[in-house]
């Protein structure tokens, strides 16, 4: 039974008494559903707009789904970082045809999370071998807690598992291009890598990097505030002076900007750890407001400042 015609069920008082009966054996045969927040991303995604930015050496960026999406065309097909949202196939496949009518032939995963991968299913459908990290694979062939989210995924559908598997590191030449793939320590997740188009010099790091904004960081999947500042310690080591940056979500950046970035996430992991050895409380550390000189910027975007501060006093 679907959750919609359970509701219209339940609708009608005069059979809520007999809910009961057949609650138990519901429960245990359905299948989990999607949470709230895929739900919502999808219908979000539906009318989304893509914009596509010409960065350098081949690589373009598309943003406006889920997490930015990285693309090099070529003769070798179309090769993309992430998935966006699975609603934005209409979208995303015009921004896609605006940029060559390569066929799309590889997708490469940052890590799980559905606002990279809900698009998986159908990139596949169309053509693209998937690879990610071994744990990005095992993560979404199973059901996932996050439960900064309250949330629970099922297991992403068949098409949508990756292919083609790698432990800590692994390299690929398409279309002229080295891409140079490499497994972080837990961070964001235990599932993340970065790529590095070499000879473009551009990288694209995932939700290691929130430009611009406080980031997200499950803990559920292997996530800590500390995992997050080596990951961007080892950003900041991967990318020169010109390196063109494209972070998981926010603008596409350079190193001075992913500099700040690591500046914020280690001012606000000593504050608040400083406070949380003190014996304060989240509440309080809250009240406080150890972070507010980066509040109005930094907590204006995805997470705001009371959620952020309860993600780091979590790992401190
Ligand atoms: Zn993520």
């Amino acid at each position: 039974m679907t959750m919609i015609s359970r509701r219209s069920f339940l609708g009608s008082s005069a059979v809520v008494a007999g809910a009961a009966l057949f609650a138990p054996q519901a429960v245990f045969a359905q299948e989990v559903q999607q949470p709230e927040v895929v739900l919502n991303g999808r219908k979000t995604g539906a009318t989304a707009k893509i914009a596509t930015q010409k960065l350098r050496g081949g690589v373009y960026a598309l943003m406006g789904s889920g997490g930015n999406i990285a693309v090099l065309p070529g003769p070798q097909g179309k090769v993309l970082v992430d998935s966006g949202i699975s609603t934005s196939r209409p979208q995303i496949l015009e921004a896609l045809n605006a940029i060559s009518a390569d066929p799309m032939t590889h997708l490469i995963n940052t890590h799980w999370h559905y606002d990279h991968t809900d698009g998986n299913e159908w990139m596949h459908s169309v053509g693209a071998t998937i690879v990610a990290q071994e744990k990005c694979k095992e993560r979404l062939s199973s059901v996932q807690q996050m439960k900064a989210f309250n949330a629970t995924f099922p297991a992403a559908p068949k098409g949508a598992i990756p292919t083609k598997t790698f432990g800590e590191k692994d390299r690929m030449k398409l279309n002229g291009v080295t891409l140079s793939m490499a497994h972080y320590e837990p961070a964001h997740t235990d599932t993340d890598i970065w790529i590095y188009f070499v000879e473009a010099d551009v990288l694209h790091t995932g939700d290691t990097w929130f430009n611009g904004f406080y980031p997200f960081i499950d803990y559920s999947t292997g996530g800590n505030i500390n995992g997050m500042i080596k990951a961007t310690k080892q950003n900041l080591a991967t990318a020169g002076p010109d390196t063109i940056i494209i972070p998981g979500h926010g603008p596409i950046g350079n190193k001075k900007q992913l500099q700040e970035f690591h500046d914020v996430l280690v001012y606000s992991r000593d504050a608040v750890a400083t406070l949380k050895q003190q014996g304060k409380t989240l509440a309080e550390v809250v009240s406080a407001k150890p972070t507010e000189k980066y509040d109005s910027t930094y907590g204006a975007g995805f997470m705001n400042p009371e959620t952020f501060l309860g993600l780091v006093y979590q790992g401190v």
